[in-house]
């Protein structure tokens, strides 16, 4: 049977890790597509690469110091190339019947919009557009025609056993979660953790902000929030578990108490497939599981340890504006950790004190809903995020 799969495709953060990936599961499922654009921030010399393998009309570096090398190693080639934050914006407009949405953090919010806008079934791994302005998003890509088909491992899950006839008669989402490389360590060892200690994964190798956002379980935070969006599910309905082996990817709990689960090796090539043949299969040589070979464990989350969990599921529920300041938050304390200038603990602590001073803001109580509203608090997070962590590394610097 011939499958409707997408012809024109653009993937927005092509050189990341999930960028990497799609392009690789292209190429083994031998898959004849026309790709459209491909965007990168600043890595030219892999984007270049990728343009001369893959032929897109267009290329996009969104640094714009990086242009005159990419112009140098496209020339010839008749690939349009571009620089800057608009220029990746106008080419996730370019049209594409699916748009890879891989770009990290904040930065990928107005681009994944504009390909929403276009009418495009976005496969979304950039999960924190859809924590910053989740509603917006999906509003924007229904009303243009479009669908936002997930690409987290966990929603995939979901989305593959959730039958949206019944929805209604869930009864829980069960998010599964390695846990990260602190799963089994002590607050001592977590407290003087370097970032080449955190940004090594169990079982994954992702893009660094994301490594640390495991390590801290805000990354499972910004998927509580990310579910409750994607299935319009309530924060008490959705709960975390900790699965070292990341073998079950979510579970889908029912009323009458059947429960619903997704398997497969850890390896994100997967669920990138399932978003894009969606609601076909595509065959390609996929690693199989072997159940004999790895027993399934699960355990409670530990909060005491992990409170960013908790902080991601009080701003769930504080609601607004909550979830994109949480973000911008995150954003900049990992990035202060990643530098040097902060602790592990403190990341948590830095998002935490940012809320708490943000709280009395006036911010719109149904949330961002449309993208410069959402910039205007990822901004004013961001200040108030860069000041406690001023604070914190000046006290540190102190001691
Ligand atoms: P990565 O850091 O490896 O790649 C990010 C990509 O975005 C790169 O192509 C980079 O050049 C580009 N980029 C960075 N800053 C940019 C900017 N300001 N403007 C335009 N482009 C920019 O990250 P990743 O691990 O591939 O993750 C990408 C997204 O997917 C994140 O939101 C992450 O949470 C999500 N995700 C990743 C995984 C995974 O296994 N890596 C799994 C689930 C979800
Ligand atoms: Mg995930």
């Amino acid at each position: 049977m011939a499958l409707n799969l997408p012809r024109t495709v653009s993937v927005l953060g092509s050189t990341g890790s999930i960028g990497v990936s799609t392009l690789d599961l292209f190429e083994q499922a031998k898959v004849d597509v026309d790709v459209v654009a491909l965007t990168a921030g600043r890595n030219v010399e892999r984007l270049a690469e990728q343009a001369l393998r893959w032929r897109p009309r267009i290329a996009v570096i969104e640094d714009e110091a990086g242009l005159p090398a990419l112009r140098d190693r496209l020339k010839g080639s008749g690939i349009e190339t571009a620089a800057g934050a608009n220029a990746v914006r106008d080419a996730a407009a370019a049209e594409a019947q699916w748009v890879m949405s891989a770009i990290v953090g904040f930065a990928g919010l107005a681009p994944t919009l504009a390909a929403a806008k276009a009418g495009a079934v976005i496969a979304l791994a950039n999960k924190e557009s859809l924590v910053c302005a989740g509603p917006a998003l999906l509003r924007t890509a229904r009303m243009a025609g479009g669908a936002v088909v997930p690409v987290d491992s966990e929603h995939s899950a979901i989305f593959q056993v959730l039958d949206p006839e019944v929805a209604d008669q869930v009864s829980r989402l069960i998010l599964t979660s390695s846990g990260g490389p602190f799963r089994n360590a002590t607050r001592e060892e977590m407290a003087a953790a370097t970032p080449e200690r955190a940004l090594a994964h169990p079982n994954f190798s992702m893009g660094a902000k994301i490594s640390i956002d495991s390590a801290t379980m805000m990354n499972k935070g910004l998927e509580v929030i990310e579910a409750a969006y994607l299935f319009a599910m309530p924060p008490e309905r959705i709960e975390v578990l900790v699965h070292p082996q990341q073998i079950i990817h979510s579970l889908v709990e029912y009323a009458d108490g059947s429960t619903l689960a997704q398997l497969g090796p850890p390896d994100m090539r997967p669920p990138i497939a399932c978003a894009f043949a969606w609601p076909d299969r595509l065959p390609w040589p996929a690693p199989k599981l072997d159940l004999t070979q790895t027993p399934l464990t699960f355990q409670h989350p530990d909060f005491d340890r992990f409170p960013a969990l908790r902080i991601a599921k009080e701003a769930l529920r504080a609601g607004g504006h909550a979830p994109a300041a949480m973000n911008a938050a995150n954003e900049r304390a990992v990035s202060a950790f990643l530098d040097r200038r902060i602790g592990f603990l403190d990341i948590s602590a830095v998002v935490s004190e940012t809320l708490e001073r943000l709280d009395g803001m006036e911010f719109a109580a149904d949330g961002p809903d449309t993208v410069e509203c959402a910039r205007m608090t990822d901004t004013e997070a961001r200040r108030v995020a860069d000041d406690v962590v001023g604070g914190l590394a000046s006290r540190a610097a102190r001691a």
